[in-house]
């Protein structure tokens, strides 16, 4: 699996030292908020789980699939909600995690959802961003790195369901998407 990839963009160590960047700002920001923590599945999961661990405050976590790629290298602008969330978010404060804002139309989507439901307040954060691939006006409010326009795997993000176990972000090779 390691040998179909080009080059690495992130490694473990440059994500965990983000993360721990990241997780200490948000503690700051949730501390007496008791928060949901919403995960989008499945790209999102590693970054959650990471992030969760380090933070110590009183959080819950809840997971929502919503699905704009079918398995390709480009999303196809349709969002499908594949799973719901377990739990009433009404007057409560909602994290979503994300592993990547590219379009932002998934996460136009689900902020839409969230604020009808009835979210006291809803904020973004997001393992990476793609500034250049946005199509609506949605942006994240914690980011762990801006990325440029090209398509990752790993640390959560596939290529038809694989490479969401490598322990860094990376781009393939071509010879893997002409295959
Ligand atoms: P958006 O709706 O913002 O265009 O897309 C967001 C979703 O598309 C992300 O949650 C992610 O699942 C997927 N995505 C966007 N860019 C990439 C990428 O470079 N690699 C992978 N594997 N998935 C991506
Ligand atoms: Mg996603």
């Amino acid at each position: 699996m390691n040998n179909d990839i080009e080059r690495v963009i992130y490694s473990r160590e440059d994500i965990v030292q983000r993360e721990a960047e990241l997780a200490r700002q948000i503690c700051e920001d949730y501390r007496d908020k008791k928060p949901i923590i919403v995960s989008v599945l499945t790209g999102a999961i590693l970054f959650s789980i990471d992030m969760l661990e380090r933070m110590d405050i009183y959080a819950q976590m809840d997971f929502v699939d919503i699905s704009s790629f079918e398995g390709g290298v480009k999303s196809t602008g349709k969002i499908k909600l594949i799973h719901d969330l377990k739990n009433d978010i009404k007057g409560r404060n909602v994290l979503v995690m994300e592993d990547i804002v590219d379009s932002g139309r998934t996460l136009k989507f689900l902020m839409e959802l969230l604020a009808d439901r009835g979210a006291k307040s809803i904020k973004v954060c997001s393992l990476l961003d793609k500034p250049e691939g946005r199509m609506v006006d949605i942006r994240a409010d914690y980011v762990g790195f801006n990325v440029p326009n090209e398509f990752l795997v790993g640390y959560g993000l596939d290529y038809k369901g694989f490479y969401r176990n490598l322990p860094y972000v990376g781009v393939l090779k071509p010879s893997v998407y002409e295959n």
